[in-house]
């Protein structure tokens, strides 16, 4: 049983026709539109150009000249930051519009969305904070021969590559923090969710970014992003996406060296202990399973439970889990929207039927809601599953959990270590050893220790292993967009290496 929320046929609805945004000006493009259906109620909802190579190639240009020769690297930090505050501005007063875009295209629920859009505003207003705190060093302690002073730079041009899950939140992890370092960008959207992401460069151009600076390119990854993550001009490639791309993404920019950051998939385990508080655990299991439908780089997506609690913990999961509202975005009280598209969906299916021949078994959910528009699934946990089997080592990205077992905490954190992803954990405990053993011995860019997925700008995040490359967010989140130049001055006369010969 899951508590249903049948989406209503969208009465007054129109079809959104979007352009894209090169060197200041709004193209529509040459080739055919991408059509974006909602995946939540099956209708066409957004337009937008599919871009082409030669669209991304005008898009770098334009980013090059406005670096090499424009006003935004050369301003000062606090004309970049002013820049940026007035976007958080602007964020927050289209913020309804930017949630209805995420909402309908990605299927996920309003109210959810509504958060992410608050927090992407509390972002660009951190990385404001941060562009004007952007300093090298100095050494004053090289003899009085010499006098070092480390400059911090802008990269130069930065191509911005983002997912489908959240759409308006991730380029506010990216973007701010790029401009911030006066860096000049090339933003390519998901192909399936580029809506929020172009009403952000109309937001950007009225904050006062000038031309070139924020060139926002739809299209596929094969067409755009290709050429975005392999042409010379471009300095750095901030990517986020799946593990597959995001190799594919290192590999092509390998060729010119550019600088990459990786944000990618993650199977992240929640590690529970008898002495947790269950109450507590419950509900973030329930949360971090299901939140944004599991298509979430962070989904707590496998709980690892000490074998004394386990049954009592999947009744308790599964008890709770009937009561998630699963359903129509648009309605604020909805908690799980809709899965992205009919194939991901398919591939969901997939993944639970190979845990069912391996020997898993559906404690809860398991089935496709048919509301007769979008596709849906219902909050589903899979027990007995084995650390070997596919739904605990890959990334399912749906609503799906899999239960595993441990006796011994070495034996939890072996199994929580065991598989190529690192991107978080959760561990659950009143004692104080257990959690830092936990916290120190799993590998994982984030350890939340009784919670699970919070989050604010000023603490790091990112993955270990094929979790990803380089970390964002927190104070260093400017410099990752920065080079390092040396400057060694020489004060005084010169030993010469040169010795007239005797
Ligand atoms: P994806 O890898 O399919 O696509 C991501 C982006 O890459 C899209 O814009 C896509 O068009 C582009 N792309 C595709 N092929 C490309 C190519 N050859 N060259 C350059 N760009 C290309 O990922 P997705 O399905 O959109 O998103 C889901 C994935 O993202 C999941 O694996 C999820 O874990 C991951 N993710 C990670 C984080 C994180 O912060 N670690 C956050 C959100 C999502």
């Amino acid at each position: 049983m899951t508590v249903l929320v049948a989406p209503k046929v969208l009465s007054d609805h129109r079809v959104r026709d979007f352009k894209m945004l090169i060197d200041g000006k709004w193209e529509a493009g040459t080739s055919h539109s991408i059509e974006r259906v909602a995946p939540s109620h099956g209708v066409l909802v957004s337009r937008y150009p599919a871009g082409t190579k030669a669209d991304a190639e005008r898009a770098i240009a334009a980013a090059r000249k406005a670096f090499d020769n424009g006003a935004w690297p050369r301003m000062t930090a606090s004309e970049r930051a002013n820049v940026l505050l007035k976007a958080a501005d602007l964020i927050a007063a289209r913020a309804e519009e930017l949630a209805y875009l995420d909402a309908i295209e990605a299927g996920k629920p309003i109210s959810q969305v509504r958060g992410e859009i608050a927090g992407s505003v509390d972002i660009w207003r951190y990385a404001a904070s941060l562009a004007r705190n952007l300093h090298g060093e100095s050494y004053n302690t090289l003899g009085d021969g010499t006098l070092g002073v480390v400059l911090r730079e802008a990269i130069g041009v930065v191509s911005i590559i983002t997912p489908w899950n959240f759409p308006f939140l991730i380029v506010g992890q990216k973007l701010p923090f790029a401009l911030a370092a006066g860096c000049t960008t090339v933003v390519k959207p998901s192909e399936l969710t580029s809506g929020s992401t172009l009403v952000l460069g109309e937001i950007l151009q009225e904050a006062g970014v000038p031309n070139g600076v924020v060139n926002i390119v739809t299209g596929t990854g094969a067409e755009v992003g290709a050429i975005m993550t392999s042409h010379p001009h471009v300095d750095m490639v901030s990517f986020t996406g799946s593990t597959g791309v995001g190799k594919l993404t290192m590999t092509n920019a390998a060729q010119t060296l550019k600088k990459v950051s990786l944000e990618l998939g993650g199977k992240n385990p929640q590690i529970v202990f008898p002495d947790a508080d269950l109450d507590a655990f419950i509900d973030a299991a329930v949360f971090g399973a299901y939140f944004n439908a599991g298509e979430c780089c962070n989904a707590g997506s496998r709980l690892i439970l000490h074998k004394d609690i386990a049954s009592d913990v999947v009744r308790r999961v599964a008890e709770l889990a009937k009561h998630v509202k699963v359903g129509d975005p648009l309605d604020p009280t909805t908690q799980v929207g809709a899965i992205i598209t009919p194939q991901h969906l398919e591939k969901i299916g997939g993944y639970l039927a190979g845990a069912r021949d391996s020997g898993a078994r559906i404690a809860h959910g398991g089935e496709t809601l048919d509301f007769g528009m979008g596709q849906f699934m219902a909050p589903t946990i899979l027990e007995a599953v084995t650390p070997g089997m596919a739904v605990a080592r890959e990334e399912v990205f749906g609503p799906v959990l899999s239960v595993l077992t441990f006796e011994t905490t070495a034996e939890a954190i072996e199994i929580a270590n065991s598989i190529d992803y690192g991107l978080s954990a959760g561990v659950w405990s009143r004692d104080f050893d257990t959690c830092l053993t936990i916290g120190r011995k799993v590998r994982a860019g984030t350890v939340w220790m009784n919670t699970f997925m919070d989050g604010t700008p000023e603490l790091p995040f990112g993955g270990y292993k094929q979790s990803g490359l380089g970390r964002e967010l927190g104070r260093h989140a400017v410099e990752d967009y920065t080079e390092t130049k040396t400057l060694n001055m020489h004060v005084g006369g010169r030993t010469n290496w040169w010795m007239p010969q005797k």
